[in-house]
């Protein structure tokens, strides 16, 4: 695999905002090494959610993009959140469990959805590490490059994660199966990493365009927003998640009619971000 992340737009910010894109990858790696095919692994993707939020770059806010899929490594986790149950023999290196092994989604997957397994056998300890050093580790560097240089730069930086979710709940859910979802669900978990004002911005925004948007709820946010947010240190972190049923046939893993309307949504959001910043 060459470089696992892209940086779109301009390299460093031209305004105090910055947008990273962990899920949207679809590059599969060749030592994946997974039971299952290609399309079903993207069931994990955030589809096409780089592209959406394009007209960031040209406002002069740049976005990072995971290239390689989530399934492989998701670099929404603790390095150290490694699911146990899917390592041959002892972990040497430092473990911080979320709990989301016991659904199978800890920093590598274990399961599908539907609780199949990805893998036919166990993998390395050292296996495991490659991959956090070969897309982890740079795409965490990547992410805090940009946002000390929008902090040294103007003294703060707000930062949006990109995300999108299933329309409606699956087995592995845990909102419950079959819970169909907000169009927008924002983390900032609980109100810590950003200003209240900042989630209150894009909540009032979204729902004054006629989306329904809950806070927190069932989303709050995981570790792209927790691990280099500080509010009172100018440093402000959202998680935007937004419903797939919006934008792509979730089967088909295709744009829907309704992706142009929403990249223009988008657009006005980040336009009336920029104007608050
Ligand atoms: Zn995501």
């Amino acid at each position: 695999m060459s470089a696992p992340y892209e940086i779109r737009g301009p390299k460093l910010p031209a305004i105090p905002l910055v947008l990273d894109s962990p899920h949207s990858g679809n590059r599969f790696p060749d030592d994946f090494g997974a039971l299952v095919s290609q399309s079903e692994l993207r069931e994990g993707e955030d589809c096409f959610v780089d592209e959406l939020y394009a007209g960031a770059t040209e406002m002069g806010a740049p976005l990072l993009a995971a290239l390689w899929p989530r399934t492989y490594l998701d670099p929404n986790r603790h390095a150290g959140d490694v699911d146990l149950d899917l390592i041959d023999g002892p972990w040497p290196w430092a473990y911080v469990p979320s709990g989301k092994a016991r659904l199978g989604k800890a920093l590598l997957w274990r399961t599908l959805e539907d609780g199949r397994p990805i893998y036919a056998r166990r993998l390395s300890p050292e296996a495991v590490r490659a991959r956090i050093e070969r897309c982890h580790a740079p795409y965490h560097a990547a992410i805090r490059g940009l946002l000390d240089a929008s902090v040294k730069r103007f003294g703060k930086v707000w930062h949006i994660n990109c995300h999108s979710m299933r329309g409606t709940a699956g087995r592995q859910s845990e909102d419950g199966e079959g819970n169909v979802r907000a169009d927008f669900v924002l983390g900032d978990r609980d109100g810590t990493t950003c200003d209240p004002g900042f989630t209150e911005l894009v909540r009032r925004t979204l729902a004054g365009m006629g989306y329904s948007v809950k806070v927190n709820d069932p989303y709050k946010g995981v570790e792209l927003v927790r691990a280099y947010s500080d509010p009172m240190a100018g440093r402000h972190s959202l998680q935007i998640e937004i419903s797939k049923r919006l934008y792509m046939d979730e089967a088909a893993l295709a744009k829907s009619a309704g992706f142009g309307r929403l990249q223009k949504d988008l657009t006005t959001l980040l336009e009336e971000i920029r104007k608050a910043l």
